[in-house]
């Protein structure tokens, strides 16, 4: 689509990943930056895996202001960056680049947007026990926002032992240096009449396999009341998950809420101004509704 108010002084932000035309930022960062008023154009870059780092050098050189990376490239694009923020060192992926006078400046905004609803609640962290379900790339993300957040007793669960190992080692060198604890599904009774969070980072549940949920609803009713249930699957939302959830009495978080904010704290980091997260948020909804 033409966007007539385009010209020679327009700035061009992107995505780049591998594929990408299934991508919701170029429409959410697009109408953000129309409702800010910014000369400016979010771009879609299909980047293979060996064109990397001549991608990287050629955003640099055509003067792109900063982009967004997706899968495949969240943890090789760091060997390009001239900076690393401590969470995006953390999480060991960043998501978000920007322009320094050394280079390209990376960070992980999926921390701040997995935070970002749960900061507005009032819930003690410090003394909040939460249990994370899954521990691939997003519980990386979780995990830092956790610690972030204050959290001091996080457990995660996997289905191998030896992957939880492999997770729990993966942070010794963090700048975050978190205390895990790790769990398969049978250690989910004990702990859950303590858990203040439960988060779900499986794509258990995520279109088109709706019916399922990775927890039962037994197994939620052992939930304080005062609990928060958070999916990060933005697809179907709500999931069967978060309706289980709610039907308990649960407060739920979806995928949709986290997506948005991971998006407006690049925008954020790229225009030094209040994203307009409604509008953002808005234009996602309408964007899955089509799918
Ligand atoms: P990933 O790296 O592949 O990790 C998936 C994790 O889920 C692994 O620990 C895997 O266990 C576990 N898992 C997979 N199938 C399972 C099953 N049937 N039962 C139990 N556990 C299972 O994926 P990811 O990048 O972390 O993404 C996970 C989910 O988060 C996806 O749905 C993605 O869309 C969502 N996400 C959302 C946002 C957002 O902004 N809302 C951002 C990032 C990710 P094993 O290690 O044992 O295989």
């Amino acid at each position: 689509m033409a966007r007539s108010t385009l010209n020679g002084a327009s700035q061009v932000w992107g995505i780049i990943g591998h594929p990408i035309e299934h991508s919701l930022s170029p429409p959410m960062q697009n109408a953000a930056l129309r409702e800010l008023g910014i000369n400016g154009v979010y771009v879609p870059f299909a980047v293979e895996p060996a064109a990397l780092a001549s991608a990287i050098a050629g955003l640099w050189s055509v003067g792109v202001r900063g982009f967004n990376v997706t899968i495949p490239h969240k943890q090789a694009v760091m060997s390009q960056l001239a900076t690393v923020t401590e969470i995006g060192q953390a999480v060991g992926a960043v998501n978000t680049l920007w322009r320094t006078d050394q280079g390209w400046a990376g960070t992980n905004t999926d921390v701040t947007g997995f935070i970002a609803p749960l900061k507005s609640s009032d819930r003690p962290w410090a003394d909040a026990r939460v249990v994370i379900l899954g521990n691939g790339g997003a519980a990386r993300a979780v995990v830092a926002g956790c610690i972030t957040l204050g959290c001091r007793d996080i457990w995660v669960i996997g289905r191998s032992t030896d992957k939880l190992q492999q997770f729990v080692q993966s942070w010794q060198d963090s700048p975050l240096q978190p205390t895990l604890q790790t769990g398969l599904n049978s250690d989910l009774d004990a702990l859950l009449p303590e858990t203040m969070l439960l988060v779900n980072t499986t794509p258990v549940g995520m279109h088109p396999a709706l019916n399922v949920s990775p927890i039962t609803a037994i197994q939620l009713s052992q939930l304080p009341t005062s609990a928060i249930a958070y999916d990060l699957i933005y697809t179907p939302s709500p999931t069967q998950f978060l309706q289980l959830a709610a039907q308990r009495g649960l407060q739920t978080i979806d995928g949709v809420e986290m997506l948005v904010q991971q998006g407006a704290a690049a925008l954020e980091i790229w225009t030094q101004q209040t994203p307009p997260i409604a509008t953002m948020r808005q234009t996602l909804e309408a964007q899955l509704g089509q799918r």
